[in-house]
């Protein structure tokens, strides 16, 4: 991949969760094409490797470390490793996050009649308690804990900044997502919290909010098996005043906008929309 513009990240070194993820994967690519040395932080080792050997291939610094952002003690082990290997962590990007079908309704709108014909309709009452906390879990500790652990030794240097990752559903939920919607908001929230909390300490703490991508995870949703767009792709299109979903290319340079101390260094608790009009629009 080829960036947007180049900032100058040499000898920092950024720890990516969910770096062998689709969104993640490319902020790690875009962080080490600028300099950083990366480390690829993932559930599993695979993708984590696959995306450091990409990176090490095309001339950068990155290593797979296997850590679920949940357990505050892999990630310990996670950080001696990434500082063993490459140095103390500069910039987190806490890219790791997601829905989960478990705290998602099949409806959009309640309707009795329509529950009486199918009783098989997951509602709101049928929602699991434990699918929803699975969801704000990997969304909100999923993001405090990362930072717990890699912003301690950030407060001993000078230039560091963490980066998450909110969405659209943060400003105004989405339908059928009260979980994932509720999670990013607590993202955001959590972005100025955190911002506010360690300015005197000089790390920034930002977010990028995506507007709507096409993605493995949702493709199905947005497009039938012919290609033709869903009903809902429809919607998204409607609300969007760029009439169009963006590219994971086209969050990168917002990341690295933050990331740069230079570019950035007056700019803390902001949370970012990368959207295409979205957030802005009325639909009036
Ligand atoms: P993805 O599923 O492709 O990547 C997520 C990565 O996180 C995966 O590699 C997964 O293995 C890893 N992961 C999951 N649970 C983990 C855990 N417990 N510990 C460590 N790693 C874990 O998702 P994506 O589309 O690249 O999304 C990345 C981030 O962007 C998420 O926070 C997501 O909510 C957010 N986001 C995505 C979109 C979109 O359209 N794709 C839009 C807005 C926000």
């Amino acid at each position: 991949m080829t960036v947007p513009f180049k900032v100058d990240l040499t000898n920092k070194v950024a720890v990516v969760t969910g770096g062998g993820g689709v969104l993640g994967s490319y902020f790690a690519k875009a962080l080490a094409e600028c300099g950083a040395k990366v480390a690829i932080l993932d559930l599993n080792q695979e993708p984590a490797d696959k995306i450091a050997a990409e990176i090490n291939e095309a001339g950068g610094k990155a290593i797979g470390v296997a850590a679920n952002v949940l357990d505050r003690e892999a990630l310990e082990k996670a950080r001696e490793i990434v500082e063993k290997e490459l140095g103390t962590c500069d910039i987190l990007l806490n890219g790791a996050g997601g829905n989960n079908p478990r705290g998602t309704t099949d409806d959009e709108f309640y309707n009795a009649e329509e529950v009486k014909n199918n009783p098989d309709l997951k509602t709101f009452f049928d929602l699991d308690p434990k699918g929803v906390s699975f969801v704000f879990d990997l969304n909100f500790l999923g993001t405090l804990l990362p930072s717990q652990v890699f912003a301690k030794g950030m407060t001993e240097k000078e230039g560091c900044s963490i980066i998450n990752v909110s969405s659209m559903n943060a400003y105004t939920p989405l339908t059928k997502i009260p979980a994932y919607s509720g999670a990013k908001s607590a993202i955001s929230n959590f972005t100025q919290w955190l911002a506010t909390y360690f300015a005197k300490a000089g790390i920034r703490v930002n977010a990028i909010a995506p507007g709507f991508l096409v993605t493995k995870q949702n493709e199905k949703l947005l497009f039938n098996d012919d290609g033709t767009p869903t009903a809902r792709t429809g919607k998204i299109l409607g609300s969007t005043p760029m009439d169009r979903f963006g590219e994971p290319e086209e969050l990168v340079g917002g990341v690295l906008f933050l990331a740069d101390q230079k570019a950035a260094s007056f700019i803390t608790g902001v949370v970012l929309p990368i959207d295409g009009g979205f957030s802005a629009y009325s639909g009036v």
